[in-house]
């Protein structure tokens, strides 16, 4: 039996999306077979269904990203403010260790110190982190909570700045790295 045109026209909506039994698929692909209109008409479906399919994954991201971008930079203030919050508590402890016996402890504490500012400043850290090490230092110092003169404040500062300098170096390294790895 061999099916009209205007019939096959109904149902290619149909047999696009595999809704048709396989009797009727196989009489539909004969006639296109043999019907260059029809076949027109259903590359033209076969097209924009094809479409339908890329458009509509590509929309939910779309009306989906912004709260979800919203919600991302949100949480990194957040992120940016709790890392701000650690530096300031360990530059803080690891000047309360200086003059102390726990003094070596720097040598850990302060790298992380800069490990935090590269997170928060990015490059800027290289000479934000020392200026703000030293208005820490000073201010530690004012509370007493290193047990060291005011003069002494100055090159350990100085020496917990290359350490934090030496941090900054890391984390830049380990984000380039991270950066490069995604790129390949
Ligand atoms: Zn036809």
């Amino acid at each position: 039996m061999k099916l009209d045109c205007w019939v096959v026209r109904d149902l290619l909506p149909l047999y696009v999306e595999n809704m048709v039994s396989e009797q009727t698929a196989e009489q539909i692909k004969q006639h296109l077979a043999e019907c260059p209109a029809c076949q027109r008409e259903y590359d033209s479906f076969g097209s924009t269904s094809r479409l339908d399919v890329l458009d509509t994954p590509a929309e939910f991201p779309q009306t989906d990203a912004k709260p979800f971008r919203k919600v991302l930079r949100k949480l990194n203030r957040q992120m940016h403010g709790l890392a701000y919050g650690l530096i300031i508590f360990f530059i803080l402890w690891g000047f309360s260790l200086t003059g102390g016996e726990d003094l070596m402890y720097n040598s850990v504490i302060m790298p992380i110190v800069g490990l935090f500012g590269y997170y928060v400043f990015k490059w800027k850290a290289l000479y934000k982190m020392p200026l703000l090490l030293l208005i820490i230092n000073f201010l530690a110092y004012h509370l007493r909570f290193a047990q060291i003169d005011l003069v002494s404040v100055f090159p350990w500062t100085a020496i917990y700045s290359i350490f934090v300098v030496v941090g900054v170096l890391i984390a830049f390294l380990l984000h380039f790295a991270f950066r490069k790895e995604r790129k390949e």
